[in-house]
Order: C-alpha cells, then sequence, then structure tokens
C-alpha cells in the first residue's frame, strides 16, 4: 500500500538525497495498519507525510536540525499534527532543515546536507530543504514546512513542487519551535495545487492554544479551484523582475505572465516603494526575535547540556557546543540590535519600515487582487557558491522576505525550467485570501 510505497522509494533513494533526519519505519507501519478502513473518504487518508523537524511529534525525536536538540523527543503533538492524524495522513518521517530554519540552502543543517533531486551538486534550497526534496523525489506525497523568510516557497520553488506560506496567523505555531514568532507560519509542500488546498484545508484555523492564530473563517479552499480567472487583476513589482533576478528566470516568469493573460487576467506593472529595505529590515528584526527565542536553550530545560565548572560554565560550554555558526552569528546581530542604546536605532526603526513595507502591499491591493514575480532571484545553486559570504545568502531570499514582514499568504508554483533546473513563480495574496492564492495558481498549473 501507499506507506509500503513510500519506505520503498526511501530506501532507493535516500541514501543520495538525505532528506530525512529520521524514518519512522515502525510507526509507519503501526498507523498504516490502525488507519485499515477508517478514514475512508477523507482525500488526505493514509497519505505519507513528511514533517519538517521544528514541528513537535510527539515520541519522535524533534531536533529543529539543531545539536542542541539531539536527544529532544516532545511530549506533545504540534496542533497541525493532531490535525492531520484526525484526517488520517501517516507520518513517515522526520525532515531534514537549516538549523531552527536559519538558511536558504540546507547548508547550515547541524546534521547533513540534503541534496537536490535534479541535480544532486546543487541546494535543495531551504530551511525546509529536506521537505521540498522528499515531495520532488516522490518519497511522501505531502510535507510540511515553515516559512519565516521564504523557507517553504524557495526549497519549492528549487525543486520544482508547490509550496504555500499561509497568511500570519492562519495556521496554529502551537507545537513550532520558535525561530521569529511574528514571521513564523507553518504550510503544505506537495506535488500539485490541489493537495495544497486539501492540506491547508485540514491544518488551517484558530487554536486556542495559540494567541496568535487568527480567528477567521476558513472557508472551502477545494471550491475556489475553479480554472477561472477571468477578469482578475494581477500586478507584477518592477522591482522584483529588474536587477539581481537572473534572466533564465525573467525568462520563465514572463512566460507564466502571457498565460495568465490568455487565461483572461488583466496584469500590470507596479512598484513596491520600499522593497530595497526588506532584507536589511528582516536581518534585524528575526535575529532580535530569534535571540529571545533561544535564550530557552540553557542546558536546564532541553536536549544538549555539556557540564562546567559553575553554572554560567556550563550555560556557555552547551550553547557554544550545541549551536551551529549560523545560529551563534543571528544569537550576536539580535542581541545587539536589541540591547538598550541601539533599540531605536535599530529595533524599532526595522519596526517602523515593516509597516511601511506592508503599506506598500496594501496600496496594491486596493486596486488588484494578487502579486505576481519569481520566488527566487536564481535557480538551485551549487553547493558552497554561497557559504563564504553570509550577505550573498541573506539576498537570495529577496523576492519571499518582503511578503513575510507583511504577513500575506503566497504560493510558489512550477513556472517551467531555466538550464534544466526549476523555476517558481510566486503568487501573493491579500490577508487570509489564500483561496484567492490557490485558484489563480490552480488556474495556472
Ligand atoms: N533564509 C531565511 C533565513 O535564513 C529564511 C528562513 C526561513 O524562512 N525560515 O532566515
Amino acid at each position: 500500500d501507499l506507506v509500503d510505497a513510500s519506505l520503498e522509494r526511501i530506501r532507493e533513494t535516500d541514501s543520495q538525497i538525505r532528506a530525512f533526519l529520521k524514518v519512522d519505519e515502525d510507526g509507519a507501519r503501526e498507523r498504516a495498519k490502525k488507519l485499515e478502513g477508517q478514514s475512508d473518504g477523507n482525500p488526505l487518508a493514509a497519505l505519507p507525510l513528511g514533517v519538517k523537524d521544528n514541528i513537535n511529534t510527539e515520541g519522535v525525536l524533534t531536533t529543529a536540525g539543531s545539536k542542541i536538540l539531539e536527544s529532544y523527543s516532545p511530549l506533545y503533538n504540534a496542533t497541525v499534527m493532531e490535525k492531520l492524524e484526525k484526517a488520517g495522513a501517516n507520518m513517515v518521517g522526520k525532515m531534514n532543515m537549516d538549523e531552527f530554519g536559519m538558511g536558504s540552502s540546507n547548508e547550515n543543517s547541524g546534521y547533513f546536507t540534503t541534496r537536490n533531486p535534479w541535480d544532486l551538486n546543487r541546494v535543495p534550497g531551504g530551511s525546509s530543504g529536506g521537505s521540498a526534496a522528499a515531495v520532488a523525489t516522490g518519497q511522501i506525497s505531502i510535507a510540511l514546512g515553515s516559512d519565516t523568510g521564504g523557507s517553504i516557497r524557495q526549497p519549492a520553488a528549487f525543486c520544482g513542487v508547490v509550496g504555500l506560506k499561509p497568511t500570519y496567523g492562519r495556521v496554529s505555531r502551537f507545537g513550532l519551535i520558535a525561530f521569529a514568532s511574528s514571521l513564523d507560519q507553518i504550510g503544505p509542500i506537495t506535488r500539485n495545487v490541489e493537495d495544497a488546498a486539501y492540506t491547508l484545508q485540514t491544518i488551517a484555523g484558530h487554536d486556542p492554544l495559540d494567541s496568535t492564530s487568527a480567528d477567521v473563517e476558513v472557508p472551502d479552499y477545494l471550491s475556489a479551484l475553479t480554472g477561472d480567472i477571468k477578469g482578475l487583476k494581477v500586478a507584477v513589482p518592477r522591482e522584483l523582475m529588474g536587477e539581481g533576478i537572473d534572466l533564465g528566470v525573467k525568462e520563465q516568469v514572463e512566460k507564466a505572465l502571457k498565460q495568465l493573460e490568455q487565461l483572461g487576467a488583466v496584469v500590470e506593472e507596479v512598484s513596491l516603494p520600499h522593497i530595497d529595505y526588506a532584507v536589511a529590515t528582516y536581518y534585524l528584526l528575526a535575529p532580535a526575535e530569534a535571540s529571545s527565542n533561544l535564550a530557552r536553550y540553557d542546558g536546564v530545560r532541553y536536549g544538549l547540556r555539556v557540564d562546567g565548572e559553575n553554572l554560567v560554565d556550563m550555560f556557555s560550554r552547551t550553547r557554544s557546543t550545541g549551536f551551529g555558526n549560523e545560529v551563534k552569528r543571528r544569537i550576536m546581530l539580535g542581541t545587539y540590535a536589541l540591547s538598550s542604546g541601539y533599540y531605536d536605532a535599530y529595533y524599532l526603526k526595522a519596526q517602523k519600515v515593516r509597516t511601511l513595507i506592508r503599506r506598500d502591499f496594501e496600496e496594491i491591493f486596493n486596486q488588484y487582487d494578487v502579486v505576481v514575480g519569481p520566488t527566487a532571484p536564481t535557480t538551485a545553486f551549487k553547493f558552497g557558491d554561497k557559504t563564504d559570504d553570509p550577505l550573498t545568502m541573506y539576498l537570495n531570499d529577496i523576492c519571499t522576505i518582503p511578503v513575510s514582514l507583511a504577513g500575506l499568504p503566497a504560493i510558489s508554483v512550477p513556472c517551467g525550467l531555466s538550464e534544466g533546473l526549476p523555476v517558481g513563480l510566486q503568487i501573493i495574496g491579500r490577508p487570509f485570501d489564500e483561496a484567492g492564492v490557490l485558484k489563480v495558481a490552480h488556474a495556472y498549473e
């Protein structure tokens, strides 16, 4: 059956792809037995599911890609896991990721690096690279990822699959290991738009366990997939089609825009005047929040402890050993930005620019239904290409970060190949209009 086929495919391919941090073979087989004949009618019933390793799974190791959580086995399920299990989805394992979600290539995993199935010398993207590579390889049917600044959409684009980041607050973050709490969202990575709609339908909705989850009605996403986008107004920000975007990527996106026009949409150019500040803003706010969220890894409450001569020495040895370089870099950036005397100059300023970026989008959405552009400025790059200079790595998220700062829903769908590698088309919607985003993606697909 489905789980056997998934486990077989993992056995065949994962020594090359390395998408899984853990395959829960026994658990999956047990659940498959229990599920037999039970969840009839549910579209997700018995589907093999891969879960990014920063999402708590009861009794199954959850490391967030970090050595500091090497031995952490959660006592409870994240809300999204509860919901997916109830729908009959069967988790076959936990997916590799950049440590705590910090990265765009999986090269920051504390364990090993996942490879891109289209070219094993290239990165799968990140931080949900394991999730995207596994779906692309056919190891699993659906996966969960998390997206703080692009971590669902960019790996989906690099691996030629569909990835949806919901509106901030649409999906419960209860049981998601926090990176930057005002940006983090869980979402599906799937082979097609319909599967993304089914998965979102299952995980969306208000959760009393997450005070930032929104009490907004969840529509029927499947009924949005009509294929009809006649008269729909599509905005294309010129800043996302200009300098810094690879020509091959631009070409494929332009073709996609023509196709949307052929389907009856009206495509027009617009501007996002504050987008130049987005990456700088994100790299103040996300590390600031991360430095605070990561303070809990002190050798007392979770995971790793390295003994020292006294308490402070123990904290210091534990954190020096357990965290990787990128995580340390972010903690230093974040504590600096939050320290007294610098708070107003950096953190507060960044919050103000975040508001300006959100308003840029609001203005566009007064006149347009969706905003469309590339998901990433390049296709999948080679291992080691961007590891020497963190800034060039950060800049790979230029197309996704503004959307995260504005809290908007966005999907990446495959839109052709450039030199044999997949290109992603990003479709961005109004707050809580995942239905609109899915509709356009489905019509295009
Ligand atoms: N690549 C970005 C970062 O390193 C975004 C990661 C994410 O969305 N989790 O922060």
